[in-house]
C-alpha cells in the first residue's frame, strides 16, 4: 500500500470512528514477525465491514484485506503457527462481541440450526451451546481459542471430526465487497471450508452449523497402555465398541521403546444428570508458570528432565467428567515459548496402521540413536471422522524450541512412506510450514498446486480482481521461516546422554 493510499484509508477510518493500529497480529507464538507498519483495522461494529471493504476498492482494487480469525481484547489474535501474514496490506480484527442465533428447526427433532458469528472461539460456542441445552461432539478435544471461521478457514478438524462437517452454509463477504451465501455441498462451500482457504477467497461473516439437542457433560477416561498396546487397541478399536473418533492418544517420543506408557483418553458425552467425578484439569498443560516458563526451559535445556516430568504428571491415569464446558479444553493456549507443531494428516487403513505405528517407533528411537532428535515435547495423535464415515489420522509432533526445519525431515520420511504404501498424506495449513511441504506432494488432492488451482477458479467464478489472489499467494509462499531459538550446544549435550 503506497503512503498516499494508507492516508485516504487511515482518513475514512477516522471519519468512521473505526480503531486501528500500525502492527502485525499477535500471535499466539512469536513465529510471526512482530512490526510497527503493518495496519490492524479493529472492527467493533460487524455492520461497518462491507462499506469499509467497498471503500478500500475504491481506493485500489488491488490491496490485499485479510481477516485476523481468534482473539479479542487480551487475548492472542492468531493461534496459526505458519507465516499466514505476509504481503497481506490490511488485516481485519473481528473485534465485535460473537453471537449465536437460534435458526428454525429443521424435521429432525434432535437436531438444531444456529447461525454464529465469525469470531466466536470454540470455546465460548461449547458454552453458549450448552447454557441453551445443545452440545455438538465436533468441537471438543481441540485447543480452545480459535475461532469457528479461522478453524474452518484452516479446515481444522478436532478430535471428533472436521469444523466443516457440521456447517450447512456461510456467508462470505468477496474481495470486491459483495455479500455471498454458499450452502453446503457446493462448489464454492467446498473451496471455502472443506478445503483449506487461508483468509485467500474474502471474510467469512456468518456461519450456521448444525448442533445435537440435549444439555451434556464430556466424559474423559485415561488409561495408561504401553505404545505396543496401543497400536493393537487403534488397530482393534471397532472390535470392542469404542470408536476411533473418541479416542486421543499423547506420549513423550523421547526414550520411546515398545513397552514405554503412553496415554490414552476416550471420550464420550453423559447426561446431564450424572453425578459428577473427579475434577476438571488441563489436557496437556496449564498456564501456570511451569509451563509457561519452566517447560520451555527445561524442554530446550534439559530434554531429559522434561521426558521425567511428562512421565509422571501428563500421563497418569484418571477419570474426569466435566460439568461446564469451558473447562472442557482448559487453558492450554496460553502455553507460550516457542512452540513449533507440524501435522501429519491421512487416511485411517486398519490393515496398514500397526506397520506405520511400528515404523514411527523405529524412525523415533533411530533419531535418538543419531542424536538428531526432532521432536522435545510431545506426539499428540487423533482419528477425526470425515462425513464419508471414514477416519483421518492426526499425528501432531510438537517441540518447544527447536527450530522447525529440525521436524521437517521426520516427516518427510513419514509422508515418503505412507506414499510407498499408497496412503495420501498431507501437512495441516494451519501449522508451520505447511504450505512449503505440501507443495512437494503436488498429485495429492490436498496438494499446494491443487488447491491454488481451486482459488483461482473461484476468483474467475466471482470475477474477482486476480491480482488480490496473486499477491497473497505470494506471501503465502514466501521462503521466511519462522523464528525459532536454535537449538545449543545444551541440548545436544543433553541428546549425548539420552543415547546412553
Ligand atoms: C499449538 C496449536 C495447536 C493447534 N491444534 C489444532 C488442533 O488440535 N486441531 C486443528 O485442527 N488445528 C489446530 N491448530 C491450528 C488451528 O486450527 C488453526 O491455526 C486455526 O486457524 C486458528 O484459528 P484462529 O481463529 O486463531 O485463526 P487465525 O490464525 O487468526 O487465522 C487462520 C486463517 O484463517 C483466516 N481467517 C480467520 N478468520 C477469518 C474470517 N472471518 N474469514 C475468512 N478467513 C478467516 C485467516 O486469514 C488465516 O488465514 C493448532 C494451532 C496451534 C498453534
Amino acid at each position: 500500500m503506497t503512503p498516499a493510499e494508507q492516508q485516504s484509508l487511515l482518513a475514512y477510518l477516522k471519519i468512521q470512528k473505526i480503531p486501528y493500529s500500525h502492527s502485525t497480529p499477535r500471535s499466539f507464538t512469536s513465529s510471526i514477525n512482530q512490526n510497527d507498519h503493518d495496519l490492524v483495522v479493529a472492527l467493533n461494529d460487524p455492520n461497518q465491514l462491507t462499506d469499509l471493504i467497498k471503500h478500500i476498492n475504491t481506493i485500489n482494487p488491488s490491496l490485499s484485506v485479510t481477516a485476523i480469525g481468534g482473539g479479542r481484547d487480551d487475548t492472542n489474535n492468531s493461534y496459526s503457527l505458519n507465516n499466514l501474514w505476509k504481503d497481506t496490506d490490511i488485516f481485519i480484527q473481528l473485534a465485535y462481541q460473537p453471537s449465536l442465533t437460534l435458526l428454525p428447526k429443521e424435521n429432525n427433532n434432535a437436531e438444531q440450526l444456529f447461525r454464529v458469528s465469525p469470531n466466536m472461539m470454540l470455546v465460548e460456542l461449547n458454552q453458549a451451546l450448552y447454557d441453551r441445552g445443545y452440545h455438538c461432539p465436533h468441537l471438543y478435544g481441540v485447543l480452545p481459542f480459535m475461532s469457528l471461521a479461522g478453524g474452518l478457514s484452516t479446515n481444522s478438524h478436532t478430535t471428533f471430526g472436521f469444523l466443516a462437517d457440521i456447517v450447512e452454509g456461510i456467508e462470505l463477504l468477496l474481495p470486491n465487497g459483495e455479500k455471498k451465501y454458499f450452502k453446503k455441498d457446493s462448489e464454492d462451500f467446498n473451496v471455502n471450508c472443506v478445503t483449506a482457504s487461508l483468509g485467500l477467497l474474502g471474510i467469512i461473516t456468518a456461519i450456521d452449523i448444525k448442533v445435537l439437542t440435549g444439555k451434556k457433560k464430556l466424559k474423559r477416561v485415561h488409561s495408561l497402555l504401553t505404545y505396543e498396546n496401543l497400536v493393537n487397541k487403534i488397530q482393534g478399536t471397532e472390535k470392542d465398541g469404542a470408536h476411533l473418533n473418541s479416542l486421543s492418544v499423547i506420549f513423550s517420543p523421547i526414550k520411546l521403546q515398545a513397552n514405554t506408557s503412553t496415554k490414552l483418553t476416550t471420550w464420550s458425552w453423559v447426561d446431564e444428570a450424572t453425578p459428577d467425578q473427579g475434577n476438571p484439569e488441563p489436557q496437556i498443560a496449564d498456564d501456570s508458570i511451569s509451563v509457561t516458563c519452566c517447560a520451555p526451559f527445561f524442554a530446550i535445556f534439559r530434554p531429559t528432565f522434561l521426558y521425567c516430568f511428562f512421565q509422571s504428571a501428563a500421563v497418569t491415569k484418571q477419570e474426569t467428567q466435566i460439568a461446564r464446558p469451558d473447562a472442557i479444553m482448559g487453558p492450554e493456549s496460553k502455553i507460550a515459548g516457542n512452540i513449533t507443531a507440524i501435522e501429519l494428516l491421512f487416511d485411517y487403513d486398519k490393515t496398514k496402521i500397526k506397520d506405520f505405528f511400528m515404523y514411527l517407533l523405529s524412525i523415533l528411537s533411530n533419531a535418538r540413536k543419531t542424536g538428531d532428535f526432532p521432536v522435545n515435547t510431545a506426539v499428540f495423535i487423533r482419528f477425526p471422522q470425515q462425513s464419508a464415515g471414514n477416519h483421518q489420522v492426526a499425528i501432531d509432533f510438537i517441540s518447544f524450541g527447536l527450530h522447525l526445519t529440525k521436524i521437517e525431515p521426520l516427516v518427510n520420511e513419514l509422508i515418503d512412506y505412507l506414499n510407498n504404501q499408497s496412503i495420501p498424506a498431507h501437512v495441516h495449513y494451519g501449522k508451520n510450514n505447511a504450505i512449503s511441504i505440501n507443495s512437494r506432494y503436488a498429485t495429492s488432492e490436498n496438494s499446494w498446486q491443487k488447491l491454488k488451482m481451486k482459488y483461482q477458479q473461484f476468483y474467475e467464478r466471482h470475477g474477482l480482481n486476480s491480482d488480490v489472489l496473486r499477491k497473497k499467494i505470494a506471501g503465502l509462499e514466501s521462503p521466511d521461516q519462522p523464528k525459532a531459538v536454535q537449538v545449543t550446544q545444551a541440548v545436544s549435550d543433553d541428546y549425548q546422554r539420552l543415547r546412553m
